[in-house]
């Protein structure tokens, strides 16, 4: 006979594992289910994807130019505003962030990065600024719809994109101004140049590498802050790519992101050899990826969408292409690996809003994974149209164009490699 005692601890046991997956209120813990919220902006940005920016997107991809109409259209109906983009983090799971980059970019990605490629000057004054910074420099990177403004994130230089700790561009503090002074080159800068706030990531100390780096912005129409080459793209075209010149550029003392206070310990603390905290260009970019990987996924999402509707409709052999296997298996294998990675990328939107710490690269992870299916995906869109699908009378191969970028900017493929190996070996791989 069963002992009644031990049934009993289990049937608690069980009870209060059960009750463990409920939150406080009955909530539960563990949800996929999207919060009416979430559905709402979902709906209101693909709404405007697909009726404002899909209808542009093509214009805009030849013409590569910044669509200024079209940012003025989201700053309009408040998409493109400091207030939105505070609500869309505002949500304490993390998705809505995503979400509505997915969905823009399923619009267009050209254009959605024209919207959305201030956003990286926002997070690094957002992850490193003052309270007070943060309330003068955001708003002024967007403007209002009456006189539209952009930001730019400039980290990468001619000599350092993977390798960040290669950054030349130096910031010599003039204690008798109370000045900061900026020298050197920035590369491929989104929106360089033509952006309102440039954040600008230097080297205050060459010997210390990355660790020896600090975030400063530039205020609008600083004399010494130039755009240099515009840069001609395989794809992303309508948005605006350009190098920026830094040439005795002086910024008020205020400008250095933090306070000079925050970065005098910091700098002491690496100099005893302590470790620092973080690193200006790489806690940006930390945030982001997750986001970034989103804007892949509404790439892939969107070929996806338009190979398996042509696929039903175009017929060779007497029945439509999508009858044969080979078609419908791509496509079932599209599907999957768009909804796979965006597991990857709410996860780890998830764990970056809750504050967790990445500790296998989830981050990474996210980026790579989605910046490398939206490539497959967009390819494998191209074959489905076949000839079609290599014109420029459809869209796909627009997209394929696009989605070549999420393997290379913000940590190519390899570097996201890299900093997964070794954050699950321990090991510093090379
Ligand atoms: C359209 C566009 C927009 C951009 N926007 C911005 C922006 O707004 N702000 C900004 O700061 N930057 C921006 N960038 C720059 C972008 O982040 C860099 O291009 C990227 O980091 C790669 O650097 P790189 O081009 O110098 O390539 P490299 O670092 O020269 O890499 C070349 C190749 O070598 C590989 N490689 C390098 N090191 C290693 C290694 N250790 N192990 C294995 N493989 C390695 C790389 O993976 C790559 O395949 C943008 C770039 C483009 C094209």
């Amino acid at each position: 006979m069963a002992d009644s005692s031990v049934a009993d601890v289990d049937a608690q046991a069980l009870l209060d594992e059960a009750n463990s997956t409920t939150g406080n209120e009955g909530e539960p813990k563990f949800t996929l289910e999207l919060n009416q919220d979430q559905k709402d902006i979902r709906e209101w940005v693909h709404g405007f994807a697909e009726g404002v920016v899909r209808p542009a997107a093509e214009e805009w991809d030849e013409r590569e130019e910044t669509p200024w109409p079209v940012i003025q259209e989201a700053a309009k109906i408040g998409l493109y505003s400091f207030e939105a983009v505070g609500q869309f983090w505002a949500d304490e799971t993390g998705l809505t962030l995503p979400i509505a980059n997915e969905e823009l970019f399923w619009g267009d990605a050209g254009i959605g990065m024209a919207i959305m490629g201030t956003t990286l000057a926002v997070a690094a004054i957002f992850g490193q600024g003052t309270p007070e910074q943060m309330g003068e420099w955001i708003p002024q990177c967007f403007g209002d719809a009456d006189d539209v403004k952009l930001g730019a994130f400039c980290a990468s230089e001619p000599d350092a994109g993977s390798d960040v700790s290669g950054i030349r561009t130096s910031a010599k503090y003039d204690e008798t101004k109370d000045e900061w002074v900026l020298n050197g080159q920035k590369a491929w800068a989104t929106n360089g140049g033509i952006a309102n706030v440039h954040v600008i990531i230097a080297s205050v100390d060459r010997e210390l590498g990355s660790r020896g780096h600090a975030a400063f912005v530039i205020p609008p129409n600083t004399p010494g802050c130039e755009q240099g080459a515009k840069v001609k793209k395989h794809g992303l075209r309508a948005s605006h790519t350009a190098d920026v010149h830094l040439d005795d550029c002086r910024i008020p003392g205020s400008c250095l992101l933090g306070g000079k206070e925050k970065l005098d310990e910091r700098l002491a603390r690496v100099r005893e050899g302590k470790k620092a905290k973080s690193q200006a260009a790489m806690q940006t970019f930390e945030a982001s990826r997750p986001t970034v990987g989103a804007q892949a996924l509404g790439i892939a999402r969107a070929a996806y969408e338009y190979a398996l509707d042509y696929a039903k409709e175009r017929e060779q052999f007497g029945r439509k292409i999508v009858e044969n296997q080979s078609i419908a298996f791509d496509l079932a294998n599209m599907k999957l690996e768009i909804d796979a990675a965006r597991l990857l990328v709410w996860r780890a939107a998830w764990m970056g809003r809750q504050g967790h710490k990445f500790e296998n690269a989830e981050g990474s992870m996210s980026k790579l994974k989605a910046g490398e299916v939206a490539v497959w995906v967009t390819e494998r869109a191209i074959q489905i149209l076949g000839g079609n699908g290599y014109t420029r009378e459809f869209p796909v191969e627009r997209m394929h164009r696009d989605s070549k970028i999420y393997t290379i900017f913000e940590g190519t493929s390899e570097i996201q490699r890299l900093v997964i190996s070794r954050a699950i070996s321990g090991l510093h791989i090379k």
